[in-house]
């Protein structure tokens, strides 16, 4: 096979973020991962580029490079297109099959990966202000790739895509209906390419179909939500406009009453930008207990520390009456999944999850939760009428599949 056909069975994914890009290179025929990559710091003082190298998924090589003389989205975007061709001598980018985008917020319009083209740029645009931290960065990301590698297929894949299966009655807030229909403020969700990725290796786990499964998955990583998916669809989750809503994070609030802001805006007289800045990243575990690493805060809390013992009191509470909830909305239920961070290498947040729940049928197998986990696993007990699965997440290995679905 000549390199310019090997390249056309590559798929580049790209993940741009305001001070950041991600990026993944996979093989299409297998989904196999060839280059991950990261460049951070962009318009900051420290700057860094890491770049592993694997072979048929595993890894080969790891090179770091902490003095990056470039500074701009630009120039990182090229700097992606130099490691492909340098590291992968049978990479040619300019036949790569597609490169395809993370975009956090797809609104009520974009329900499916789409393929880019000028009408769906400027509907892209039109969705700013839905998600104003992250949607610039992952737009600028498509617009550079499209000004530098003009002749490559670009695909948008949505992290809210996922949860528009939801049903009016868990999207719709009851607000003035004029809200939603001037200003389309309703719950969208998010983390919804974790959330499909997980449930879909729960079912390859468990031996079912997808569209049989009722499942709680808890992606609980620095943000964190948790989604309840009924018959492989998502039919309700913890995050709403924004990824603000529900369980309590690293440093987001989650829920709170919404005369809050607005009460404490005016005894303190602070802007919009401020308020919607203390909740996002002086709120969470960070507001409460002064740091949001859960291994930190439960060595503080061992160590007698009233206030990691309170952050993580309020941070399990909050996920356990999300799980009461789903199970009651969904009546009956297969399993429920952790992943990220916390959710696949905590034992100790697992365990605490689904304490004093047998009469739910939710057992943990004490032993099995302890293991260190690298894959998905079962660490339910026998006796478990639901299963209890830890599942690692792989977002980007689901945008690669859901744009090799597109371009087939
Ligand atoms: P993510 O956002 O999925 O990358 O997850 C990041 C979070 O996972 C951070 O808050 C880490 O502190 C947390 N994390 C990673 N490993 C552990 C662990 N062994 N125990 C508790 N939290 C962890």
């Amino acid at each position: 096979m000549d390199d310019d056909a090997k390249s056309e069975q590559l798929i580049l994914v790209v993940n741009t973020g305001s001070s950041s890009i991600k990026y993944s290179l996979f093989h299409l025929p297998d989904e196999s991962l060839v280059i991950h990559g990261e460049i951070s710091g962009l318009g900051l003082s420290q700057k860094k580029h890491c770049i592993h190298l694997y072979d048929s998924d595993r890894p080969t090589m790891v090179v770091e490079d902490d003095n990056v003389e470039f500074d701009t989205h630009e120039q990182g975007i090229r700097a992606v297109i130099d490691v492909l061709s340098r590291f992968n001598q049978s990479v040619r980018p300019l036949s790569l099959s597609a490169i395809s985008h993370r975009f956090v917020h797809g609104g009520e319009a974009f329900i499916t990966p789409v393929l880019v083209d000028k009408y769906v740029v400027q509907q892209l645009e039109q969705l700013t202000h839905l998600a104003p931290l992250h949607n610039p960065s992952n737009l600028l990301g498509i617009t550079l790739c499209q000004t530098l590698l003009p002749d490559i297929p670009q695909v948008v894949v949505f992290d809210t895509a996922f949860h528009q299966t939801l049903p009016d009655y868990a999207y719709r807030y009851a607000i003035p209906e004029q809200w939603y229909l001037d200003h389309k403020i309703r719950r969208y969700g998010f983390h919804g390419l974790s959330h499909s990725y997980v449930v879909q290796q729960a079912a390859d786990l468990m031996g079912r179909p997808l569209e049989s499964l009722n499942v709680i998955s808890l992606h609980l990583g620095n943000g964190a939500s948790i989604c309840a998916i009924k018959q492989g669809k998502s039919s309700d989750t913890s995050m709403g406009f924004t990824p603000l809503e529900g369980l309590v994070m690293g440093s987001r609030s989650g829920d709170i009453d919404p005369s809050i802001p607005l009460y404490i805006q005016q005894k303190y007289g602070l802007t919009n930008e401020q308020i919607e800045h203390s909740l996002n990243y002086d709120s969470g575990l960070v507001a409460l207990a002064g740091t949001n690493d859960v291994q930190v805060l439960l060595e503080q809390e061992q160590a007698g520390d009233h206030n990691a013992r309170l952050a993580l009191a309020i941070y399990i509470y909050r996920i356990r009456k999300y799980i009461g909830a789903y199970l009651i909305t969904l009546g009956q239920v297969d399993a429920i999944i952790f992943t990220a961070g916390i959710g696949e290498n905590s034992s100790e947040i697992r365990s605490r999850c689904c304490q004093d729940l047998e009469q739910f049928g939710i057992k943990l197998a004490t032993e099995r939760n302890q293991q260190i986990l690298s894959q998905a696993t079962i660490i339910n007990d026998t006796d478990s009428a639901i299963k209890i699965l830890v599942i690692p997440t792989n977002e980007e290995l689901q945008i690669a599949h859901d744009t090799k679905r597109l371009l087939s």
